[in-house]
């Protein structure tokens, strides 16, 4: 079974876990990191014959395009990642949808394509947040990999479907491809991506995407920054909490990411959102596959 790599295009300096230590004005004087770890990936990428799907912040096309042309020229998809890493629960609709257009036009500037997926920062597309999906139709997006069907402080949607499902808004529909869970004994827990995949055992992220694919019988979606295959970024000033997030696990993460990508087979997202079957309203998920939303009032 094919399962989505996805990759979230950014600096380690853009990781909202630092907003409150290093102003947005400050981003620039940093030492970047982003073409050296993102050209390492690529080659590991092309090593195994995978591809993937870049979700890219519009600050690193603005900044240094050449990474996202690279990205795009060795045959990967480039879909948004914001423009400026802003949380979409912190924007009015009307900031989120100039944010989200200006960001998706200098993506398709530079990759040549049209850019049809989204990838909230921070996964901040939430029950607060919903109205944002209606934004991304009317911008033209088909598919959003958002929300994050888990309990958290600062993301999620507990009571979401964990498979993909269709969301329908006034402006038209969309295909939602939550972020991947395990689910027992009615607990859920990421394993597959960020954090959770530097810090748990490869072992153990192997073993899971092996269930989900074969006992669920559904493909899982795969999330990693390429500075998290950088262990020797600078580090950054930041809470306990969110320095041990982001730095631990740093070294081992090339190694289990390059056992990863031969152990499976993955696609970009956009690729498998066209192919995916909609499971049908059979599911035992608490809430509806087919979500209805109003309209956007700014
Ligand atoms: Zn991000």
């Amino acid at each position: 079974m094919k399962n989505a790599l996805t990759i979230d295009l950014e600096d380690y300096y853009h990781v909202s876990a630092f907003n409150d230590f290093l102003a947005q004005d400050k981003w620039s004087s940093q030492q970047s990191r982003v073409a050296k770890s993102t050209n390492l990936l690529l080659d590991s990428l092309e090593e195994a014959g995978c591809k993937a799907t870049f979700f890219t912040l519009g600050w690193v096309a603005e900044h240094q395009p050449q990474v996202v042309r690279d990205v795009a020229r060795r045959g990967h998809e480039i879909a948004c990642h914001s423009l400026r890493h802003r949380t979409v629960y912190e924007m009015s609709p009307k900031e989120f949808r100039d944010d989200t257009r200006r960001a998706k036009e200098l993506l398709e500037d530079l990759s040549g394509s049209p850019v049809c997926g989204y990838r909230a920062p921070s996964f901040s597309i939430t029950d607060k947040s919903l109205w944002a999906l209606t934004i991304l139709v009317e911008l033209g997006f088909s598919y959003d990999s958002s929300i994050f069907p888990v309990l958290h402080a600062n993301y999620g949607m507990p009571n979401a479907s964990r498979v993909p499902f269709r969301v329908t808004t006034p402006a038209g529909s969309i295909l939602e491809f939550p972020m991947t869970t395990l689910e027992f004994a009615g607990r859920r827990s990421p394993f597959c991506g960020g954090a959770y995949f530097r810090l748990l055992p490869y072992w153990y992220t192997r073993w899971g995407i092996r269930f989900l694919n074969t006992h669920e019988n559904w493909p899982v979606c795969v999330y990693l920054h390429p500075w998290e295959l950088d262990p020797d970024q600078p580090r950054m000033a930041g809470s306990f909490s969110s320095r041990f997030r982001h730095y631990l696990g740093l070294k081992g993460t090339s190694v289990k990411f390059r056992k990863l990508i031969s152990d499976f087979e993955f696609c970009p997202l956009g690729i498998l959102a066209k192919s995916i079957p909609i499971r049908s309203s059979q599911t035992t998920d608490p809430i509806p596959l087919h979500l209805e939303l109003p309209a956007v009032t700014n």
